[in-house]
């Protein structure tokens, strides 16, 4: 076949801990990272030319070099030397549905995507652990992104344990469309308000790890107990990007007093969830949201939970 579409799934982290500094420059984080059912749309299809060439309907996206999803198929065209001059070039095109620059893992999925494209397209045979070893030289997030699921990530966030997962959540989305967070500056101002509560050696690391690990969030989505869950749902981020965006501070409260089992900002921000049991209770709090900051620049997306990461569209 000479084409392949592909559903890249969205992230939410249901839990984020900036835990120290690495040698590496990165910090270590502990996460609960969960799939949901927002998701773009990539097709990878051969050209007749030796070439990476993507298309992107989205006005924030790059369609150049820049983006995530072409530098994956560079990555996959520079190991597997030959199959582009054999099988021919690509073309990549996305539709955005997740929201950019959202703290949803959006270019991470479609790098992830384009890994699994790819290696159809060009029958490379590749085992899942070998896209997420590709993955992890574009970005933290995309080893998640290629399986998905609900996992406890560590380190930089590459290193995942799947939990079991809970599939029957549900859960509202809100961004401001003018509202943007730069994650090197989240990561910044952390470092410079809390670089004192960091742990410094890899031991320290590692109990905390257990700690968590052992911990009520992990133990709520082991034992699929959603009300739990929803209590202990915790990001770091929350302490440095809500002050310096009031406007997404306000539109986290106003979530948060909607009811639901739970509100967060998910990653870096801006974007803010809140979690539901039902896709009925999804529906009547996004209509809810909407009557309540009548904002023509608030987007608001319904979901649910998914048990998918990239996924070949059926
Ligand atoms: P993360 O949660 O992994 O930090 P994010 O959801 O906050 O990511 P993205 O939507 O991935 O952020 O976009 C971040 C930046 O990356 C944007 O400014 C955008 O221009 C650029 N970018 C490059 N490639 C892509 C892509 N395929 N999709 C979306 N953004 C892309």
């Amino acid at each position: 076949m000479r084409l392949y579409t592909l559903l890249a799934a969205a992230k939410i982290n249901l839990y984020l801990e900036i835990v120290g500094s690495r040698p590496d420059g990165f910090h270590e984080l502990i996460m609960v990272m969960q799939s949901v059912s927002l998701c773009d749309r990539i097709t990878v299809r051969s050209i007749g030319v030796d070439a990476i060439r993507v298309r992107c309907d989205h006005p924030l996206v790059p369609a150049d070099e820049t983006n995530l999803a072409y530098k994956a198929a560079a990555l996959v065209s520079q190991r597997c030397p030959g199959m582009m001059a054999k099988l021919g070039g690509v073309e990549i095109t996305i539709e955005k549905q997740i929201p950019v620059g959202a703290g949803l893992a959006g270019g991470s999925s479609n790098a992830a995507a384009v890994l699994v494209g790819l290696d159809l397209l060009w029958n490379l045979g590749l085992t899942q652990s070998e896209l997420q070893e590709l993955g992890a030289e574009l970005g933290s997030d995309v080893p998640f992104c290629v399986s998905g699921g609900s996992v406890i990530a560590t380190g930089r966030g590459e290193q995942l344990d799947p939990l079991p997962g809970i599939d029957s959540l549900h859960l509202v989305l809100a961004k401001y469309e003018s509202e943007f967070v730069s994650t090197p500056w989240a990561y910044q101002t952390y470092r410079a308000q809390y670089g004192d509560t960091y742990l410094s050696d890899t031991q320290s690391w590692q109990e905390r790890q257990s700690a968590v690990r052992s911990g009520a969030m992990v133990q709520a989505v082991a034992q699929r107990d959603t009300q739990a869950l929803a209590s202990h749902l915790c990001n770091d981020f929350e302490k440095v990007v809500l002050p310096a965006h009031p406007k997404t501070a306000a539109l986290r409260e106003t979530m948060a007093g909607l009811g639901g089992l739970g509100t967060l900002m998910s990653g870096s921000g801006p974007s803010v969830f809140t979690l539901v049991e039902t896709a009925a209770e999804a529906e009547t709090l996004a209509d809810r949201l909407r009557s309540a900051l009548p904002a023509p620049d608030l987007g608001v997306w319904t979901a649910r939970f998914s048990s998918s990461g990239v996924q070949l569209e059926s």
